[in-house]
């Protein structure tokens, strides 16, 4: 039986892992399941599939975990060190779905185990690329790629040469504002923003891809992830989310991954790689299909697409910075705080404020570095919120 641990299991990677891991019930032993403060979802999950532990990130739910959970020999545990510790357990496979930053430390312990690491949290990936890769290589451990862009991307180089690749083309919807003239921008509602055309996500994903926040972490994330230079890598707006992305050779070849927007496709590659498997998603009909269209991604639009490539320019630990005022400014953007056109300009603001502190982005990649570069960049984003 494969090992499986999943941190973020309650968000809507976890339960899409859940969805594809609980139709085997006998090919898996679960070991650890993780989420934030949905301890219902948590302790359900956890009795389903018979983990070993069930831990929460929010101290102030684990009454209600130990109480949900009681009687069933399933041990629980909260907070940062539980989840580390969690991550420590020795497993198979273990799937990163923690949003945010905080997917990190749990990331970096699991490599340390010696496991194949599932990555959809991209935040690893944009704060601490090296480091990721680095402790991997170190430990023997794999890291494979669940956002769906970087899967595809992935699954286009099998059996490739990287010197051959021309271009990397990842898509992107455009979100719920792609049609939208400039000038509403401003005036858009976190409701709105949560509102996806083609892909059922979380929250905060959601609303990061209506500004491009989303698709400019990937854009650093398959940089770090496939070690290309950032000249090569196009965005591409690409409103049916059927291409996840493209690989041109020096051939002049352009292999697309084509599929439904449906995450248990890349969740499911990861889960049975290197073998492919029965997936239980929907099946293209291209005549119905008909057309698929593509349009540039406009930099005035969104803004966020310019602050990743200049992110890339500067290299270092900016990758933390970009992240951490992303996540300030979107908190402040939900609680209504700022605009939706307020985020790029807390973002920009935060990444030179932080850059003219001489030497702290090129500090050198530990995780206490980034940890320190996360901690300042969201101080300095909340002031320029409240400056504002
Ligand atoms: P969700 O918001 O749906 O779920 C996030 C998960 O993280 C939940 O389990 C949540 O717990 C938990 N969590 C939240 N805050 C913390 C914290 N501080 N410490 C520990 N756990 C926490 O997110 P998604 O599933 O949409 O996304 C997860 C990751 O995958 C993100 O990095 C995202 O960018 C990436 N991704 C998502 C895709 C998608 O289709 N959804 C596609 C590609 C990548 P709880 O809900 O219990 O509070």
């Amino acid at each position: 039986m494969r090992r499986i641990s999943i941190f973020g299991a309650t968000g809507s990677i976890g339960q899409n892992t859940i969805d594809l891991i609980a139709r085997e019930p006998d090919a898996y032993d679960i070991v650890a399941l993780s989420g934030g403060r949905n301890v219902v979802q948590l302790a359900q999950d956890a009795r389903k599939l018979g983990a070993q532990i069930a831990v929460c990130a929010d101290e102030t739910c684990l009454a209600e975990l130990r109480e949900l959970l009681a009687g069933t020999g399933i041990e629980t545990a909260a907070g940062e060190t539980a989840l580390i510790e969690a991550a420590q357990r020795p497993a198979d496979w273990v799937m990163s779905a923690i949003v945010g930053a905080a997917g990190l430390a749990p990331g970096l312990e699991a490599l340390k185990t010696g496991a194949t690491l599932a990555l959809a949290n991209k935040e690893s990936m944009v704060c601490a690329g090296p480091l990721v890769m680095q402790t991997a290589r170190a430990h023997g451990a794999a890291v494979l790629p669940v956002d769906s862009e970087h899967s595809a991307v992935f699954q286009a180089l099998v059996g490739e040469d990287l010197a051959a690749v021309e271009r990397v083309i990842i898509t992107a919807s455009g979100g719920a504002f792609r049609d939208w003239p400039l000038e509403q921008l401003a005036s858009a509602t976190p409701e709105q923003a949560a509102t996806h055309p083609n892909w059922d996500m979380g929250q905060r994903i959601t609303i990061d891809s209506a500004s491009m926040f989303n698709k400019a972490l990937e854009v650093i994330e398959t940089k770090e992830f496939f070690d290309i230079d950032p000249s090569l890598i196009e965005v591409v707006v690409h409103p049916e989310s059927m291409i996840h992305a493209l690989v041109g050779f020096n051939d002049g070849a352009l292999m697309a991954h084509v599929g439904p927007p449906d995450m248990r496709h890349a969740i499911g590659y990861a889960l049975h790689h290197p073998a492919r498997r029965a997936l239980p998603v929907e099946r293209l009909d291209l005549v119905k299909l008909g057309a698929l269209t593509f349009r540039a991604a406009c930099e005035t639009r969104w803004p966020a697409l310019r602050l990743a490539r200049e992110v890339m320019a500067e290299g270092g630990l900016s990758g933390a910075v970009f992240n951490a005022a992303k996540e300030r400014a979107l908190d402040a953007f939900i609680a209504k705080r700022i605009g939706f056109t307020g985020m790029a300009h807390v973002v920009e603001q935060t990444l030179n404020r932080v850059s003219a502190q001489n030497g702290l982005i090129h500090a050198g990649m530990s995780l206490d570095n980034v940890r320190a570069v996360d901690h300042l960049a969201r101080e300095t984003a909340d002031m320029i919120m409240l400056q504002n």
